[in-house]
């Protein structure tokens, strides 16, 4: 049995972390944490609010965490201080910041970080990247829900960062100096242009978009339902402690 304590466990993904590992094989929630829903009970758990106390009395392999860009950083250090390998959904964090903490952990402990845990996210990147090596004139358009913090998303940094690798040459962004309204272009991310839609409604969504000679190439992924993102965070719980260090993506655990 894989012992999972989930951070956020009250919040909209995290509620969703606690269902999909209490229904696996294999895996069971041992701990869940959540300081302004202490009390509360989840799935048979009773959520708590002190992460250092859940796990001295809860002893977990794997900490998995959907809370916020300004907690995230302190849970996993006091997870990966204790030994307790750390699967990290919440986006926010700098590369050098998961740089520095993954070289905190224990020798043998993993910390495994995925901007986007749906399958079809993972591929729209993949042929994103794919697609810039022939189309080199590409933007991103995000769009999620209006509670999320950040901004450009994860999944966005994450496509831009794919498509600056995999491209050839890079073409120039037009009309930032003639901007009318600030903010109208985008945002600039490794030479790639980036726009963010805050929208009720809307769950997570990106369309990556490849203007041509006389054609456009559109490459979109709809997470219709947070649902999409559990076969990734289960696959993650599974694998984590076959891995070490700072591990980016779930294309890492895919078996390729
Ligand atoms: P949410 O606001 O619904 O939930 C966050 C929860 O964290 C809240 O219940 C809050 O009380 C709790 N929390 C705050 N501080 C805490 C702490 N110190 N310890 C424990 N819990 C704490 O947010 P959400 O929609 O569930 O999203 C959470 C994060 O996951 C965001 O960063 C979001 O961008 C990210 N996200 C990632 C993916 C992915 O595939 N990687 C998918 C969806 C969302």
């Amino acid at each position: 049995m894989i012992r999972v304590i989930v951070t956020g466990a009250a919040g909209k993904m995290g509620r969703e972390v606690v269902a999909a590992v209490s229904a696996e094989s294999g895996m069971e929630v041992v701990a869940a944490v959540d300081p302004l829903h202490s009390g509360e009970c989840l799935d048979g758990v009773t959520i708590t609010g002190d992460l250092s106390e859940a796990i001295a009395a809860s002893n977990p392999d794997v900490l998995v965490d959907f809370t916020h860009p300004t907690v995230v950083e302190g849970n996993i250090r006091v997870a990966l201080s204790a030994g307790v390998d750390c699967v990290v959904g919440t986006t926010g964090l700098p590369v050098e910041t998961l740089t520095e903490l993954a070289a905190l952990a224990p020798e043998g402990t993993c910390l495994f970080v995925a901007p986007n845990f749906a399958i079809g996210a993972v591929l729209m990147m993949r042929f994103a990247a794919e697609a810039a090596r022939f189309m080199p004139h590409v933007e991103i358009i995000e769009l999620h829900h209006d509670r999320k913090a950040d901004a450009p998303s994860g999944t966005a940094l994450r496509t831009a960062s794919l498509i600056a690798d995999a491209r050839t040459s890079v073409p120039a962004a037009p009309g930032r100096e003639t901007e009318i309204a600030e903010g109208a272009r985008g945002a600039l991310v490794d030479n790639v242009t980036i726009h963010s839609v805050r929208l009720p409604g809307l769950v997570a969504h990106q369309e990556v978009l490849f203007g041509g000679q006389g054609q456009t190439l559109s490459i979109r992924h709809d997470s219709i339902d947070r649902t999409s993102f559990m076969p990734g965070v289960v696959l993650a719980v599974r694998e984590v402690g076959t891995q070490s260090g700072l591990v980016v993506g779930l294309e890492r655990l895919m078996g390729e």
